[in-house]
C-alpha cells in the first residue's frame, strides 16, 4: 500500500501539523484508496489562525495599491505555471478527469485576474463643493479577518471565487476547505506566499464543523463566505450573521433546462450530456432535469442516449476519460439508490448507471438517463449530485415554467430555443439566479458575479466580480472642509447644503 500523506494546516505562513489529534480521511476516488489523512483543527488552532491574520491585518490593510497589485499579478503568474500541478491534485482527490480539473483551474486564474485590476475596483468617489468650501470624497474600506468555507466539488475554483478579491482589497483570509479534498488549498497557500504576501494574509485551516463552528462564533472574523449544500448554507447565514458577521452562503440547486420543439435537438443533446454528466454530475451548474416541452421527447431523449452511451469513464489521469468517479463510496452507493427509486416510482430508466461494470474499486458509477419523472419522485426533488439525468415531459411553455416556480432552488437554468422572442421571455419569467438561452452552465466570468436564488443563496450579494469586491469592503463617506481662516465662526446649527 503506498504512503499515506499527512495534511496539516497553513497557518501564519507557515505550514504546520494539526494539533487535536482528530483526521479525516483522504481517498483517491478513482482506486478506492485512502491517500491522505487531514488533520482536523481544534477551536485553539482557529484561534492561532485569526491571531495571525488580525496581526497581519495591522500592515496588509494599510498596504499600498500599487503593492497589492503587483502581488497579485506574482499570484496569476505562478497559479498559471503550476495549473496543470493544481488540476492533478484536484482529479488525484475528487476523481474529476484532468482536462476539467484544468477547466477549473482556469475558471479561478479568471477571478485572480480581475482582482489584479484593483485599483480600478475599489476607486472611490469624490464631489467638489457639495456645500460652500466642502468636499464629499468616499472610499471603500476592508473589512479586517474574513473566512470561506468551501465545498468539496471544486476544491481550487471556489476558493478562487474569494480569495483574490478578499486579499487584493486588503483583508486577511482564512481558508476553510472541504476536509474531502483539501491537497489543494494548501498548494494554493504555498504559491500565495511564494509570490510575496505577508505571512498571516492567506491561511489554510482543515477541519470539520467544530472548525466552522468556530469560525462562526468568533469575534474577530467580519465575514464569511460560504459555498456548499442548502441546509449547511442556511445554517452558516443563520449563525454567521445572529454573531454579527456579514455574509454569503450558497447552497444547493436543481437545474432545469427546457427544450422547446422548435430547438436545434442535436445542439441539445450534445448540451444536456455535457451539463448532466460532467465532473459526473457533481457540479452546482449541472444539469439535473431536461424538461422536453411538446413533441421533443421522443427525439430529444434517443439522441442523448446514443451521445451517452458512447462515453468514456475512468480515472482521472486517464486522458482518454471523459467522466471520473463520485467522491465516495457512499456518496456513489446514495446516487444509485435514486436511481432505484426512481424505476420503483414508475420512471422509465432508458440508461441504469448501476449496470455498467468497473474492473477498479473505485466509486465509479454509469451514467443514467430517466424518463417520464414526475415532480413528485425523490429524484425529481432532492438534489441528487451524480451523473443522473431525469427527463419531465410537458405539454405546453407554461407547464414548464411552473416546475421552476414550483421548486425550492434557484441556481441555473438554461433555455434551448431557436426562438429569439422566447427565449427572452424566458430570461422574464424564469425565477433563477443565473439563465442560459442555448448554454448549458451558464457561469459567469470573473468581471460578472456569480449567485442564485430562493434556497440556492443566502444573504444579500452574490460572489466574486463586482459583488465580490461590494462584500469584501466597507463605505466610508468622508467630508472636508478646509475654511479661510478669515471667515471662521462658531456656529451650533446643523450643516446646511448651501
Ligand atoms: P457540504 O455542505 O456538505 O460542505 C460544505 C462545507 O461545509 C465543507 O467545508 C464542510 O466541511 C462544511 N460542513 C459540512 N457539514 C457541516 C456542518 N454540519 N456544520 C458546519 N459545517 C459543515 O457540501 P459538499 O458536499 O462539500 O458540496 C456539495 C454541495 O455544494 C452541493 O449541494 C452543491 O450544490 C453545493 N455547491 C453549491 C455551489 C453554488 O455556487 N451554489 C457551488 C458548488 C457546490
Amino acid at each position: 500500500m503506498s504512503e499515506i500523506k499527512q495534511l496539516g494546516h497553513f497557518i501564519n505562513g507557515q505550514a504546520v501539523a494539526g494539533t487535536s489529534g482528530n483526521t479525516g480521511v483522504v481517498n483517491n476516488p478513482a482506486t478506492g484508496q485512502q491517500t491522505g489523512s487531514v488533520a482536523l483543527a481544534s477551536v485553539g488552532e482557529i484561534d492561532d489562525a485569526v491571531a495571525a491574520a488580525k496581526e497581519a491585518f495591522e500592515t496588509w490593510g494599510k498596504s499600498s495599491i500599487s503593492n497589492r497589485t503587483k502581488l497579485m499579478f506574482k499570484l496569476r503568474n505562478l497559479v498559471e505555471e503550476n495549473a496543470d500541478a493544481l488540476a492533478a491534485a484536484v482529479s488525484s482527490e475528487h476523481g474529476k478527469v484532468h482536462s476539467d480539473a484544468f477547466g477549473e483551474v482556469a475558471r479561478g486564474l479568471d477571478n485572480i485576474e480581475y482582482a489584479c485590476n484593483i485599483g480600478e475596483l475599489m476607486r472611490g468617489g469624490h464631489s467638489n463643493q457639495v456645500a460652500t468650501g466642502i468636499d464629499v470624497t468616499t472610499v471603500r474600506r476592508p473589512l479586517g479577518v474574513v473566512a470561506g468555507i468551501t465545498p468539496f466539488n471544486f476544491p481550487a475554483m471556489v476558493p478562487l471565487w474569494m480569495i483574490p478579491n478578499a486579499i487584493a482589497t486588503g483583508n486577511c483570509f482564512i481558508l476553510k476547505p472541504s476536509e474531502k479534498d483539501p491537497s489543494v488549498a494548501l498548494m494554493m497557500a504555498e504559491l500565495i506566499a511564494e509570490a510575496g504576501f505577508p505571512p498571516g494574509v492567506f491561511q489554510v485551516v482543515n477541519g470539520d464543523k467544530v472548525a466552522v463552528d468556530a469560525i462562526l462564533e468568533h469575534r474577530d472574523i467580519s465575514a464569511v463566505s460560504f459555498v456548499g449544500s442548502t441546509p449547511i448554507a442556511r445554517y452558516i447565514h443563520q449563525t454567521a450573521t445572529t454573531n454579527g458577521k456579514r455574509v454569503q452562503a450558497l447552497g444547493g440547486a436543481k437545474n432545469h433546462m427546457l427544450v422547446l420543439p422548435d430547438a436545434d435537438i442535436g445542439l441539445a443533446a450534445d448540451a444536456a450530456v455535457s451539463a448532466a454528466y460532467g465532473s459526473a454530475g457533481e457540479r452546482c451548474m449541472a444539469i439535473s432535469v431536461a424538461v422536453a416541452v411538446g413533441d421533443v421527447a421522443d427525439p430529444l431523449i434517443e439522441a442523448i442516449a446514443d451521445r451517452t452511451s458512447k462515453l468514456k469513464i475512468g480515472a482521472g489521469d486517464d486522458p482518454d476519460a471523459e467522466m471520473g468517479a463520485l467522491i465516495t463510496r457512499e456518496h456513489r452507493d446514495r446516487v444509485a439508490g435514486y436511481v432505484g427509486g426512481a424505476a420503483e416510482a414508475g420512471a422509465t430508466l432508458v440508461l441504469d448507471g448501476r449496470e455498467t461494470e468497473f474492473d477498479t474499486d473505485g466509486f465509479f458509477l454509469g451514467c443514467s438517463l430517466i424518463d417520464n419523472v414526475t415532480p413528485d419522485m425523490d429524484v425529481y426533488k432532492d438534489e441528487v449530485f451524480g451523473p443522473v439525468l431525469a427527463v419531465v415531459r410537458v405539454d405546453t411553455y407554461d407547464e414548464a415554467l411552473e416546475l421552476l416556480n414550483n421548486n425550492p432552488f434557484g441556481n441555473g437554468t438554461a433555455i434551448f430555443t431557436r426562438d429569439g422572442g422566447a427565449a427572452r421571455q424566458f430570461c422574464e419569467d424564469a425565477p433563477v439566479g443565473m439563465v442560459g438561452v442555448n448554454v448549458p452552465i451558464p457561469v459567469p466570468v470573473g468581471y460578472h458575479s456569480f449567485g442564485g436564488w430562493k434556497d440556492s443563496l443566502f444573504g444579500d450579494t452574490h460572489m466574486y466580480g463586482p459583488e465580490g469586491i461590494r462584500f469584501y469592503t466597507k463605505a466610508q463617506a468622508i467630508t472636508t472642509r478646509w475654511p479661510d481662516p478669515a471667515s471662521s465662526s462658531v456656529d451650533l446649527g446643523f450643516p446646511r447644503n448651501d
